[in-house]
């Protein structure tokens, strides 16, 4: 018989909108400069396990600096970053070690054009995880089933689409078992016709339960996935709140002029 509302959990809603295991990733007053420019300005975020945020606001607002930031890919200034309940440490193997817990996706692909897609998603577990070749090759091919290109396994990066290509490097990221993904414009890069196909894969990780920190304009994805939207411009976080709040009802005005010129 079919259910009906409130009989149980609602399964069109994705993992990411619902999950609360406590907080995964936690931000505290983070300040970042580059000389003169402010770029990340007193941030506090915090980010629960299985829960999808969406990032968005205008280009040079700070958004790819606060990814990337959470990585150690850029040093901070001041403040704390901790990842399940870890501070980052400065360098070395420690810091090699931990940065893998985070994946990462970027707006190019960045796979390496020498190596086949299988030999890119296994290369970080082998060298890093220190993995063996077989349960690595195992793992990947998992992996590259999920993204919905097992197939393509053995060719270069060049013979794939835009689109296979970032499922490979979205694959890529997922072999280091990381703890949270960050995408920081994964779909910007590529023809309209690809867009979706990486967007699904994205969902369906959120639907998953993976926790996600994701920088897109992609409003159907955020509505989709998102259990919050952060709006950052300038530098500092603006305003927080649920897609549906933030699309039909931004608070301030910084945003209400942004969501014009988008939507
Ligand atoms: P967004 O991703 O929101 O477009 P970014 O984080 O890329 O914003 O950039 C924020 C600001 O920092 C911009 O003004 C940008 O020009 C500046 N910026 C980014 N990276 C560097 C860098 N390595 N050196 C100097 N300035 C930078
Ligand atoms: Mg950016």
């Amino acid at each position: 018989p079919e259910l009906t509302k409130g009989d149980g959990p609602d399964d069109s809603a994705p993992q990411g909108k619902t999950a609360g295991g406590g907080p995964l990733v936690v931000m505290e007053n983070v300040n970042k400069h580059f000389g003169d420019l402010h770029v990340l300005r007193d941030i506090n975020l915090t980010v629960d396990r299985g829960e999808v945020v969406v990032v968005i606001g205008p280009s040079g607002g700070g958004k790819s600096t606060l990814c990337r930031s959470i990585n150690r890919l850029e040093p901070i200034d001041g403040g704390s970053i901790k990842v399940d309940g870890k501070e980052l440490p400065k360098e070395g193997k420690e810091l090699a070690k931990l940065r893998s817990d985070v994946g990462m996706v970027f707006q190019s692909f960045n796979l390496f054009a020498h190596k086949t897609i299988l030999e890119n998603v296994t290369l970080g577990p082998i060298k890093v995880r220190k993995q063996g070749k077989q349960e690595s090759e195992k793992h990947a091919m998992e992996l590259l089933d999920r993204v919905g290109i097992g197939n393509q396994a053995h060719k270069y990066p060049a013979q794939l689409s835009g689109g296979q290509q970032q499922r490979a490097a979205i694959a890529r990221s997922l072999a280091m078992k990381p703890k949270v993904m960050l995408f920081d414009e994964p779909t910007s890069a590529l023809d309209p016709e690809m867009v979706n196909e990486v967007l699904d894969v994205m969902t369906g990780l959120a639907r998953d339960g993976m926790t996600m920190i994701v920088v897109t304009h992609e409003m159907g994805f955020a509505r989709k996935a998102a259990r919050k939207v952060v709006f950052m411009a300038d530098g500092q976080i603006v305003e927080e709140n649920t897609p549906d709040e933030f699309f039909t009802n931004a608070r301030t005005d910084r945003a209400k002029d942004f969501l014009s010129k988008i939507l």
